[in-house]
């Protein structure tokens, strides 16, 4: 009973780990490699360009039960109920969590060292580098691959910053987050 259950919660850490691998995959080579290719790619490059622009909750969740149905019914019939069920739970929630995490470094300034580093670690890839830390929830695949940078101070460019980076009334980074970032600023035409 007891190594069941034990193995239960590593099947549900192999599912988590299967997505973090999957977010790694995706994003660098179906969503950069792809290059506006296919439907994620261009949805993606999207993201980038816009800043604040994420593909629509209703394609998220259609894809998210064309992965997940099938990965659930193959993974019972090749592990049982248990083991399939908790595999295919570990992958959904990290899938969920990921998610969440992604839409809150835009939304939300950080909190803590982990909010910090994600940021950090996301922004890079958005505004200094895009074939560089892929992985949003971690870095783990980008230091598998080689694409793992650790960031200096921060260059945003002024119309896509983040809401939260910003003092609305000066217009310039929060002195709190001055040492992360600075604004790439136009140059003025006057
Ligand atoms: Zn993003
Ligand atoms: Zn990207």
């Amino acid at each position: 009973m007891v190594t069941s259950l034990l193995l239960a919660v590593l099947m549900c850490f192999l599912g988590a780990m299967t997505w973090s691998f999957s977010e790694y995959a995706l994003h660098n080579w179906v969503g950069h490699l792809g290059r506006g290719k296919n439907h994620f790619s261009r949805e993606h490059l999207h993201h980038h360009s816009k800043g604040d622009y994420f593909a629509p909750a209703w394609q998220k969740l259609v894809a998210s039960i064309a992965v997940v149905g099938p990965m659930g019914v193959v993974s019972v019939f090749l592990m049982g109920k248990l083991f399939g069920l908790s595999y295919t739970l570990g992958f959904s929630v990290m899938y969920f969590l990921y998610e969440w995490l992604h839409r809150r470094l835009h939304s939300h300034p950080p909190r803590g060292f982990y909010g910090r580093w994600a940021r950090r670690h996301h922004f890079y890839h958005h505004f200094v580098n895009p074939k560089m830390n892929h992985g949003v929830t971690s870095p783990i695949w980008d230091i598998v691959f080689g694409t793992y940078v650790e960031p200096e101070q921060i260059r945003v460019p002024e119309k896509l910053a983040m809401e939260w980076l910003c003092d609305p009334q000066s217009g310039d980074v929060h002195t709190s987050f001055a040492h992360d970032y600075v604004l790439r600023r136009r140059k003025s035409v006057a």
